[in-house]
């Protein structure tokens, strides 16, 4: 071994969903938004002076910011952007888990979370979900440096109510919790309005689901003034220019059009219910998501063999390997009504009789 190589940090990474050269194929592994983005997206896209790409961006994301604020009831310094809520998250960790005692999340959820967790070097514990996989409050009641969790869960979809988060939250005074908000438009009440009560909390969206823009990559924080100050003290601090100035554009187009938001996350909440009946009378056993995916095992064929098979006809879905809790589990991003249908159809000529 060089001796270089033990000045190396070296680090496992997230791995992402299969992104499928071939467009022909039916793609629920990456709980992308089946519908377009926003028609003003478009418009914003057609209109924009290519002349503008000379300069550095906007490196405050003025116009996101702004519009962000405006949507969500807020003043600009409560917000902040990022490059997808990946890039949020990541400056998160980096900026509020600075903690010898180890940050909390459920032993089921986002994958990424020891990931940066490991890379940055802050210790952790995985709480277990209880077996409902459910997220309980009770848990997180114990010393530690800091506590995040998505609400919905991923890659369960188990919403917590409000009342719960605001248990955990409560509990915790003296760390930052983050709520990961990457699921909460399809069923779920933001705990938005705790950061008035508490200022040791930090919501976090994204326009990749709800928006339709997973694509473009914009992900926010909103909390107080002063957390929103450290972050970007941070982000400031690692790389100015994140947001390119196209992405800004579009981005504003995206979150000012609330009436094609609000129709389209109606469709996939639909969508989703129609869909958990099929699955139901098919023999599938799965919780309550309110997410835009379902989380769903089949008592008679394994995870692993359904989701091949379903590749194989060109549907994909996501299926998690490890841990062996959820290695029976698919996770099925919620398409349009024509694609649940084609799934379903092939679901029915799969399955024993
Ligand atoms: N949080 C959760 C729980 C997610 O499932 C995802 C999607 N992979 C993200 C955050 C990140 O999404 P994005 O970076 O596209 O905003």
């Amino acid at each position: 071994m060089k001796n270089w190589e033990n000045n190396i940090r070296k680090v496992v990474p997230y791995v992402p969903g299969e992104q499928p050269k071939n467009t022909n194929v039916i793609k629920l592994n990456t709980n992308e938004n089946p519908y377009p983005p926003a028609p003003g997206v478009k418009k914003a896209l057609e209109s924009f002076d290519t002349d503008r790409l000379r300069l550095y961006p906007d490196p405050l994301v003025g116009d996101l910011v702004q519009a962000i604020a405006e949507v969500f009831q807020v003043q600009k310094d409560q917000v902040f952007v990022g490059v997808g809520s990946d890039d949020v998250l990541a400056m998160l960790f980096m900026t509020f888990f600075n903690s010898d005692q180890p940050i909390l999340f459920p032993d089921i959820t986002y994958s990424f979370y020891d990931v940066w967790a490991d890379m940055l070097r802050i210790p952790y514990e995985q709480i277990p979900l209880d077996d409902s996989f459910r997220i309980r409050p009770a848990d997180y009641v114990r010393p530690n440096g800091g506590i995040v969790f998505p609400n919905p869960n991923a890659p369960t979809g188990e919403l917590l109510e409000l009342s719960e988060i605001e248990k955990i939250i409560a509990a915790n005074p003296d760390v930052i919790v983050i709520v990961d908000e990457a699921y909460i438009d399809f069923g779920g009440v933001s705990a938005l309005p705790l950061i008035e009560k508490y200022d040791n909390v930090i919501i976090v969206q994204t326009f990749s689901k709800s928006r339709s823009m997973a694509g473009s990559r914009i992900g926010f924080a909103i909390s107080n003034p002063t957390l929103i100050k450290y972050l970007n003290d941070v982000k400031y601090s690692f790389n100015s220019y994140t947001m390119d100035a196209l992405t800004i554009a579009l981005g504003t187009a995206a979150v000012k059009d609330t009436a094609y938001f609000e129709e389209t996350r109606e469709k996939i909440i639909k969508t989703r219910e129609w869909t958990k009946e099929q699955l139901r009378e098919l023999g599938f056993v799965f919780g309550d998501s309110k997410s835009n995916f379902i989380f769903a095992k089949h008592p008679k064929v394994s995870g692993e063999q359904l989701f091949e098979e379903l590749k194989k006809h060109h549907i994909y879905v996501r299926h998690f390997s490890k841990p062996a809790r959820i290695n029976e589990y698919l996770r099925i991003t919620v398409g349009t009504d024509e694609q649940m249908k084609t799934l379903l159809d092939l679901l029915r000529e799969i399955l024993p009789k």
